[in-house]
């Protein structure tokens, strides 16, 4: 079965599931990239501040996949923004990885009390138009801040990665982005493996006879959601891109949209996060 993409408003595309590698460390992520890539996986999700852009770079090599038939995303950490900083920091990452593009480049976070991301987001179109990387987004932007780097700059970023899986849907800002041409990107889609003992869930993974992590994955998948779910364990990797031959009906779909909720959010809001 031929995994589906998603086609961004700059034309280029995205496979719709790839590796998320936060917290996996520096020296298992060769291994955890490299069995991603053997496994069928063409995306990998990584940023300079998981610290591990050197092992992505070597797992890619190490899979034998070719560099071309990768989409490879990384971002800009919080303290490198600013127009030169950004130009210096995506340097960096290219040379920790080893390569000299990336598919995507992510504004990581607004970081709105640093009154800077517009600077990085000019740093990007520069960056996007020495085709150093094919396309550009962002990461944790709120309304406020997508129409403020739209207005000053008039070009849309081709997604936002923001928290996202059953118990925070993120319903609002996922229609903002369909207004905006935005595809939408879910980070921790499995709520960090929380998620992974909800009965709901549990009683869709029996009627299926798949895992409480594939029919997750899938739920994102028939939402039109990028998804990109961690792990470093092979078996489960591999068990977390089989998600291709089946999918959730509509009485599976709508008891799972029961399950979101405001208080869901695991991780900081970005319109709070001071750092
Ligand atoms: P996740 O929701 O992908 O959950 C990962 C955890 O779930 C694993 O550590 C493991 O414990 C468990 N798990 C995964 N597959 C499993 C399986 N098949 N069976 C049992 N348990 C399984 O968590 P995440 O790492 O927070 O999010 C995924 C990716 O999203 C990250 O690695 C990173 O690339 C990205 N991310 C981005 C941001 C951002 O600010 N942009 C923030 C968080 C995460």
């Amino acid at each position: 079965t031929t995994q589906p993409t998603i086609t961004f408003n700059d034309g280029n595309s995205i496979p719709q599931v790839g590796l998320g590698v936060w917290q996996t460390p520096e020296n298992v992520a060769p291994m955890a990239v490299s069995t991603a890539l053997k496994a069928g996986y063409r995306h990998v999700d990584t940023a300079a501040i998981y610290a591990n852009e050197d092992g992505v770079g070597e797992g890619m090599r190490q899979s034998g996949v070719a560099r071309k038939d990768i989409f490879l995303t990384t971002k800009l950490w919080n303290e490198a923004q600013g127009f030169d900083s950004t130009l210096r920091a995506f340097d960096e990452s290219l040379k920790r990885l080893g390569t000299d593009y990336v598919d995507l480049y992510l504004i990581h976070w607004p970081s709105p009390h640093r009154g800077r991301y517009v600077d990085s987001w000019k740093a990007f179109l520069r960056i996007k138009e020495e085709g150093r990387a094919r396309s550009i987004g962002v990461s944790n932007f709120a309304k406020e801040h997508l129409d403020r780097i739209i207005g000053e700059t008039g070009v849309t970023p081709v997604l936002n990665q923001i928290e996202l899986h059953p118990t925070f849907q993120q319903k609002a800002l996922r229609e903002v982005h369909d207004k905006l041409g935005i595809k939408t990107e879910s980070w921790s889609p499995l709520g960090q493996g929380k998620l992974l003992g909800n009965a709901v869930i549990g009683q869709v993974a029996a009627k299926y006879g798949r895992t409480p992590a594939q029919v997750i994955i899938r739920w994102h998948i028939d939402n039109g959601l990028i998804v990109i779910p961690k792990s470093v364990t092979p078996s489960r990797i591999e068990e977390n891109l089989k998600v291709f031959d089946f999918r959730l009906d509509a009485n599976d779909l709508a008891d799972i949209a029961k399950l979101d909720s405001v208080g869901g959010r695991i991780g900081p809001d970005p319109l709070k996060a001071s750092f």
